[in-house]
């Protein structure tokens, strides 16, 4: 095999290794997100991206309310816009809502430093009117990170979460599939991915919940990730 050959393929094959690293944010590759907590105690964080919806982020409320868990919502800037309502009472709930970008645009990963920023920045202005206070917390949509989206975090001065439990939950499968799916990864310190956009998440998460009162886990505030 010649050189060039041998130069080509090493360059392709590094090119599938960046490429997948992109869509795994535990990886690190590309910027530092808090995906787990170091820990033996039996703790869990429970985060919600893609909202807020007016047919379930309410349900899911109601249910975290009924056992007093305390979850982080990632909320997308123009559904927030639309529902203000919906992220006060996430507020008022005692949960912690992050920015989830503005457009939550498939091209996100691929906007351009300038526009990124843009996204991120109007997300935030809103948010920030509804709540009244700053979000420092980001979730990348679909989770891709790349040299860009690092830059943008670094210059916006967010931290990033991550997660350490994928549940699939958007495949729109029956909730106790995905229960049965998150229960077989689960350990102490995990960060759970779900997303209150979905019809089944009401009942995905009494599920859920059920099982970790059962188990002696505690479900708690981001905080306890940020500041460890
Ligand atoms: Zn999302």
């Amino acid at each position: 095999m010649t050189t060039g050959i041998i130069l080509l393929l090493t360059v392709a094959l590094l090119g599938v290794c960046l490429f997948r690293a992109s869509y795994d944010i535990r990886r690190g590759v590309y910027l530092k997100a808090l995906c787990k907590k170091e820990t033996v105690e039996r703790v869990v964080f429970l985060t919600f991206d893609d909202g807020p919806d007016e047919r379930y982020t309410p349900l899911t409320l109601d249910v975290l309310k009924r056992y007093r868990a305390t979850a982080t919502f990632f909320c997308i800037g123009k559904r927030a816009e639309e529902h203000p309502a919906l992220v006060r009472r996430i507020v008022s709930g005692g949960h912690t809502v992050g920015n989830h970008s503005y457009s939550h645009s498939n091209a996100f990963p691929l906007f351009s430093l300038k526009k990124m920023l843009a996204d991120m920045k109007r997300s935030e202005e809103c948010l920030e009117r509804i709540t009244g206070e700053r979000t420092g917390l980001f979730r990348p949509p679909f989770g891709v990170t790349n040299p860009v989206v690092a830059k943008a975090v670094r210059l916006s001065g967010y931290t990033v979460i991550g997660w350490s439990v994928r549940s699939l939950d958007t495949r729109g499968e029956a909730p106790g599939k995905i229960f049965r799916r998150i229960v077989k990864q689960l350990s102490p310190g995990d960060v759970i991915l779900l997303h209150d956009r979905m019809p089944g998440c009401p009942e995905l998460l009494v599920l859920l919940l059920d099982y970790l009162d059962e188990q002696g886990y505690k479900v708690t505030g981001i905080d306890k990730l940020v500041q460890s």
